[in-house]
């Protein structure tokens, strides 16, 4: 199959996104291997996440489990893809899930996490798990407090079918580098703790930044950006 040509509006938006990526590394004296991009595909069709693929991106994010269930099954020949399930999930969903996806970024209570634990199958390697974190403290938003992150963690970690890569957040928007790089370096220290507290764990991945602020977090220590609208263009099916 041959791969689209490069000056495809998408092949310019991802080299652009992968451009960004790449300097905000460099601006923060990180390694360029140091923080990889996530795809987020969300209301996208299926026929734009195989031309991404073929322009070498490999990891994608989806919101929606019917949804993602659809396209997945429609890129079934994909090799190598990985599915990262970050939206918000009810215990209705957990089957899916677990048996769909490669990582999950939204577990915020201990509930969902023994479902995904106990419905991962055995035939699949553990699933891979980001606690999300209202890190914004917002009343309406998804998302654990920061004081429940340690209880939370511990009981992930005794789940055999789970293993604990890290936090997510999505902090309420706001405009500015020293605004937008306050909540991330609040999750980083989070995770600092974290791992202070649970040596063992393998627990190396900060799943922050998005289009709007995908360099702020990488300058607080993002190891996995988040970005749908720069790579894919705007959203317009409202859900
Ligand atoms: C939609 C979404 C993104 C991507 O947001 P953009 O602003 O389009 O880059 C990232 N993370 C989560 C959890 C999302 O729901």
């Amino acid at each position: 199959m041959m791969a689209p040509a490069a000056s495809t509006p998408l092949a310019e938006s991802l080299a652009e996104v992968r451009q960004r990526l790449a300097d905000a590394l460099s601006a923060a004296g990180r390694p360029a291997t140091d923080a990889r991009l996530l795809a987020v595909s969300k209301t996208k069709p299926a026929s734009l996440i195989r031309d991404a693929w073929h322009l070498g991106q490999r990891e994608f994010g989806e919101n929606y489990v019917q949804e993602a269930l659809n396209k997945r099954a429609e890129l079934a020949d994909l090799d190598e893809i990985v599915w990262h399930f970050i939206g918000p999930l009810q215990s209705n969903k957990t089957r899916e899930v677990a048996e769909h996806f490669a990582w999950v970024h939204s577990v915020d209570r201990e509930k969902i996490a023994r479902r995904l634990n106990d419905q991962r199958p055995e035939a699949l390697p553990p699933l891979e798990i980001c606690l999300q974190v209202n890190i914004s403290a917002e009343p309406s938003k998804s998302g654990a407090s920061l004081a429940e992150l340690p209880a939370l963690a511990e009981a992930v970690l005794a789940m055999p079918r789970l293993r604990l890569r890290g936090l997510m957040a999505i902090p309420a928007p706001s405009e500015g580098s020293d605004a937008q790089r306050e909540p991330f370096a609040r999750l980083r220290e989070a995770l600092e703790a974290l791992q202070a507290r649970f040596p063992e764990a393998p627990l190396d991945t900060l799943s922050m930044g998005m289009t709007g602020d995908l360099e702020a977090a990488v300058q607080e220590g993002a190891t996995l950006v988040r970005v749908g609208t720069a790579i894919f263009g705007k959203r317009h099916s409202p859900r």
